[in-house]
């Protein structure tokens, strides 16, 4: 007989546990067990703080899945899906081919993943702290920033360097504070230019406590020596957006920082997401023994099933703890299938809570007893290197902590050459971006918002001479040129940015001859070429307010809600042929003209007849980008024509202000140049009467 084929898809606590255990009941001959795993290895992530603190090394944390689990074929495709209805799953086979494989057991235990964009501009600006790299990235970043505070000359550029930020206090989130603490305090003596005071490590947490999950004694406990240890706790305060400077808090408080840690937000695997199967805010939901709701040889376990625990009949807690006996637990139960034994419910009591807070303390509930300071400490190391799952970890970690003991924790770092990179970067309405006279570092594309460009002058004040919007750049004249930027960039409404380092965006213009030419062309382009050789007619324009060129609204305003064939129909009824287009709070969100319309068209003429459809019955929204670039009524008519110089278009829309985007009316290109003819023709002084 065939042995029967079992497929774990994840190399966490509860695949490596289920593996492991089904392994030592089954013979090979009996039963084949595939292990797919993103990763050759097991993360251990109760340690992962001590790695981002430079306690211990990234590899004592991580355990390489084949040789934990002997007789179990590791695989480190990732699965693309999981077919319920063939007992098939889809992997990517690294070759760029999709590859199905039968099995007669399958079981889904790929936890759970972060997700910072719950938060505008977490994404862009935090780290994770997830994942054995979000670790070792933090780690970098850290000794980074002590380097680069030893060598700021500003004192308020070196605190922001110096300060850290953590988002959520729960039991990560505290890890990781403690040891951002420790790891920074601890290192200023080799430093000279700063010392223990200017570091400033905060814990921003929504709840009035934090540690929600341990006994109050324990969690004052924790915050009292927290604090003594030189953490900031901000309770009750909730972070509503991250950008380069900092975090902004829900009082509207701008707390800065060059460092902000994100230990909260959670998503679903995108497999999990993919299932049809039964589920509990985005967990799927199991039956008592494990198998998923409605399936038979399906089975879902740790942090992404929502499982019943007989023991309480609560659902289990999403822990490494639960995780762990639930992959033991389902692995004898499919042994019991396998041999036409009942199966049993999940039961499990659980034992207790350990977390380190810095400075060689801890909290610990364990069976009910509640331990604190240097002995729970102890017992959290204790606890979590016997744990560890293989002797040479164990040997490994316990060489490390006592190495931490001794002598001082490790500064070295691989220095990543910032300049180099590609990232992503978040600001909101009012930030500056850079500075006139600033030494240019980045080249940045808006994906998203706008920004305007200011000019500061010796006799007048800073004033706004341009607006950028979606799919526009900047910063590449003063990277070309290799000097200061000559304009201030400020961003106009929430702008995300793709920005490309000054080194790789050298190399890319040096080495791709049609982005050079294409540049080139932008920094002469449109506005700022335009002005240079009319100053008159910016000094002209400076002084008109676009209220005196404003047309009326179009009569016919659209919604992302309307349909294709209802916009065709509208634009023909159009006098202009300019329509706006708005959102549910009646804001501006788009516009459409005949040009967008033959645009969209040719757009769906290259996608096959299969995915077309009926394209009439398709909204706006499907359809249009949004964010077309406006002004509004408080700019100058410079900033209007600007604006339609750079985009080579004829009209703009106006709106109430920058901070209440609801469209007022239309400014048109046409209007602005009559009125500079005539201003011009006036300014002139009477020509010479020529006698006959
Ligand atoms: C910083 C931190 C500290 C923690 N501290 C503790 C603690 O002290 N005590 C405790 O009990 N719990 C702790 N936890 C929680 C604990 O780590 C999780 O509950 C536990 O890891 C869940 O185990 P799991 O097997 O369900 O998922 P995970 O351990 O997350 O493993 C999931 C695995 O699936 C793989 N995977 C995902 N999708 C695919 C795919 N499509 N194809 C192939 N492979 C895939 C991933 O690569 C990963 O290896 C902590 C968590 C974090 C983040």
């Amino acid at each position: 007989m065939n042995p029967v084929r079992v497929v774990v898809v994840g190399g966490g606590f509860a695949a490596v546990q289920f593996a492991k255990t089904l392994r030592s009941k089954l013979r090979a001959s009996e039963c084949d067990i595939l292990l797919f795993s993103r990763e050759n290895h097991m993360v251990f992530h109760p340690l992962l703080a001590d790695v981002a603190g430079a306690s211990i090394n990234a590899d004592a944390a991580a355990a390489p899945l084949r040789q934990m689990l002997p007789g179990v074929e590791c695989r480190t495709e990732r699965v693309q899906r999981i077919d319920l209805s063939s007992s098939e799953i889809e992997f990517d086979d690294g070759n760029g081919a999709l590859t199905r494989l039968h099995y007669d057991h399958v079981v889904v235990a790929c936890g759970a993943e972060s997700n910072l964009g719950i938060i505008p501009g977490m994404t862009d600006h935090a780290f994770a702290f997830k994942v054995m790299r979000d670790a070792i990235e933090l780690r970098q970043q850290i000794v980074r920033q002590m380097e680069s505070a030893e060598a700021a000359t500003d004192s308020n550029l070196r605190r922001w360097h110096l300060s850290f930020i953590i988002v959520g206090a729960g039991f990560s989130g505290v890890e990781v504070a403690g040891e951002i603490n420790e790891l920074v305090r601890s290192s200023t003596r080799f430093y000279r230019n700063f010392r223990k005071e200017d570091v400033i490590v905060s814990l921003v947490h929504s709840q009035d406590q934090i540690l929600p999950e341990v006994a109050p004694k324990l969690r004052e406990f924790a915050r009292k020596k927290m604090e003594k240890a030189g953490i900031t706790m901000l309770l009750n305060t909730r972070a509503v957006a991250a950008t380069h400077e900092g975090v902004e808090l829900n009082d509207g408080r701008m707390l800065t920082g060059a460092t902000v840690v994100c230990t909260i937000g959670t998503a679903i695997s995108p497999i999990v997401q993919a299932l049809d199967v039964p589920k509990e805010r985005g967990r799927i939901r199991t039956t008592p023994e494990m198998r998923i709701e409605g399936q038979t040889n399906a089975w879902a376990i740790g942090d992404c099933a929502y499982i019943i625990n007989a023991f309480d009949n609560k659902p289990a807690a999403p822990t490494g703890q639960f995780a762990e006996r639930q992959g033991r637990q389902a692995a004898l139960n499919v042994v019991r299938i396998l041999k036409a034994e009942p199966t049993q419910p999940f039961r499990f009591k659980a034992l207790g809570q350990l977390c380190s807070i810095g400075g060689y303390q801890a909290v610990a509930e364990m069976l009910g007893v509640h331990i604190s300071g240097f002995v729970a400490w102890l017992l959290w190391r204790g606890v979590y290197l016997f744990k560890l799952p293989t002797w040479s970890r164990r040997i490994k970690v316990g060489l490390d902590w006592s190495w931490d003991v001794l002598f001082p924790r490790d500064l070295s770092f691989l220095n990543t050459d910032t300049t180099q990179q590609a990232t992503h970067a978040y600001y909101r309405p009012g930030d500056f971006i850079h500075r006139q006279g600033e030494l240019a570092r980045v080249f940045s594309i808006i994906e998203e918002g706008q920004v305007e460009v200011l000019q500061n002058s010796p006799t007048a004040d800073t004033k706004v001479v341009a607006v950028l919007g979606q799919g526009d750049f900047f910063g590449e004249g003063a990277l070309l040129g290799n000097r200061p930027h000559e304009t201030s960039i400020r961003a106009r409404s929430a702008v995300r940015l793709r920005q490309v380092g000054s080194a790789l965006f050298s190399q890319i213009a040096s080495s791709f001859t049609p982005f050079r030419e294409l540049l080139v062309r932008a920094v002469t382009r449109g506005s700022g070429d335009f002005w240079r050789r009319l100053p008159i007619s910016k000094a002209m324009l400076e002084g008109e307010s676009i209220a005196s060129f404003l047309d009326p609204l179009p009569a016919q305003l659209l919604t992302k809600e309307t349909t294709f064939a209802d916009a065709i129909n509208a634009l023909n009824e159009s006098p202009t042929g300019t329509l706006l287009v708005l959102d549910e709070k009646q804001r501006l969100w788009g516009t459409l003209d005949r040009g967008d319309l033959y645009q969209i068209i040719a757009r769906i003429a290259v996608t096959s007849a299969e995915t077309r459809g009926d394209i009439t019955h398709l909204k706006l929204s499907d359809l249009l980008i949004p964010n077309s670039i406006y002004v509004a009524l408080e700019d100058s008519a410079l900033v209007a024509s600007a604006a339609m110089l750079d985009h080579a278009i004829t009209w703009l829309p106006v709106v109430k202000s920058k901070a209440d985007p609801r469209p007022v009316g239309l400014i048109r290109g046409e209007k602005i140049s009559k009125r500079m003819i005539e201003r011009m023709a006036q300014s002139q002084p009477p020509r010479a009467q020529v006698a006959s």
